[in-house]
């Protein structure tokens, strides 16, 4: 099958080139999808995209006008594609549900102690000589109330690694995890989940019920100085009642790999650019936020199975027009 790749980088031909062996044809592009960038997939029967493509209506209509019938999503979140769109147009949307929770929640923990450690500030300080200790207090995680948002794949593995800190884990999900249950995870309310939680970790996917979740009125319930980590999708804070919050001290500490406006900004070398999002430039502003930018998944063994399954998916399809791993809308 031939495969158009968009938003495509050198590590994506790396992996998907190591896993094909021939199998499907495969055509990168660098280039995002978007409803003007769609032509590029004129002749092929499917396409591969990742997190912050544009795969709307109008993208998804001129698609189908080029003769494409699959679109496999290299990643988990499918937020991005119009499902409805998608079915109504007779494109088959599939996904990576799972490839390596493990490297999302083990980058969580490394944002949170980074972040409690003060280590991206001592890191420079020791470099230009400045051995002082002032402003690098931390805390001790052990015996500390940690909130979990989303208790599925990654969010378990997450309360599991804070269980071996010695945190109390507080759950919120739409269903409860088993395996949590009876490692002594309790499951409560969100208004319980905010008031109680020195950290908050947030783990479910951006739906319309999830958006702007972590906004001004659930701030004002959460204990003053409150850590919040986000990992999952960025529309899942108003970055703007954050800030707010940052600046009187509300929130205490914001560690996040993920950004509401990141399409613009993610995935791209901007450092000889004026950074246009002033909202974004303000959270940089602060010494006790940290950013990375959409990395929590990109480990050797992430991208390894993203491209296998992946690979897998678009044989599935092609052998039999079905595919285990498509994603249909609710
Ligand atoms: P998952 O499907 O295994 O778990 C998601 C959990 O969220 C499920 O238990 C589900 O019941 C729960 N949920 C659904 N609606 C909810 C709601 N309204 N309120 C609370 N919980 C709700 O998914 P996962 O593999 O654990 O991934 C979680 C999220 O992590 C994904 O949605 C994705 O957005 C994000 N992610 C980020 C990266 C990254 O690189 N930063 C990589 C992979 C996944």
């Amino acid at each position: 099958m031939k495969v158009v790749f968009f938003s495509s980088k050198s590590y994506d031909e790396q992996f998907f080139n190591a896993a094909n062996q021939g199998r499907h044809e495969l055509d990168f592009h660098e280039t995002k999808l978007s409803p003007k960038s769609a032509a590029l997939a004129e002749g092929a029967e499917a396409i591969c995209i990742f997190v912050n493509d544009n795969c709307g209506r109008e993208t998804l209509q001129r698609l189908a006008n080029f003769g494409v019938r699959y679109i496999a999503l290299r990643c988990a979140g499918f937020n991005n594609v119009d499902l409805a769109a998608a079915q109504e147009l007779g494109i088959k949307v599939v996904r990576v549900p799972a490839y390596s929770p493990h490297a999302v929640a083990e980058h969580t923990i490394a944002l949170l102690l980074t972040l409690n450690r003060r280590i991206h500030r001592s890191y420079n300080r020791v470099r230009e000589g400045n051995f002082a200790l002032d402003g690098l207090v931390g805390f001790d995680l052990n015996g500390l109330t940690v909130g979990i948002i989303g208790t599925g794949k990654i969010g378990q593995i997450v309360a599991q690694l804070f269980q071996a800190f010695g945190c109390k884990i507080l759950c919120y999900d739409v269903s409860q995890n088993e395996e949590l249950l009876s490692r002594g995870a309790e499951y409560v309310d969100l208004d319980t989940l905010f008031s109680e939680s020195d950290i908050i970790s947030l783990h479910c996917p951006l739906l319309e019920a999830t958006h702007h979740l972590i906004d001004e009125n659930a701030i004002s319930k959460m204990k003053r100085g409150v850590t919040i980590v986000n990992t999952s999708r960025g529309g899942l804070i108003d970055t703007t009642a954050v800030i707010r919050a940052l600046k009187s001290g509300q929130i205490g500490n914001l560690a996040i790999d993920v950004y509401e406006e990141e399409d613009s900004l993610f995935f791209e070398d901007q450092s000889a650019k004026v950074l246009q999002d002033d909202t974004f430039a303000r959270l940089l502003t602060f010494p006790n936020v940290i950013v990375t930018g959409h990395q929590a998944f990109f480990t050797d063994t992430a991208l390894t199975q993203i491209a296998s399954v992946t690979l897998g998916n678009l044989s599935e399809l092609e052998e039999s027009d079905t595919c285990s791993r498509e994603v249909k809308p609710a």
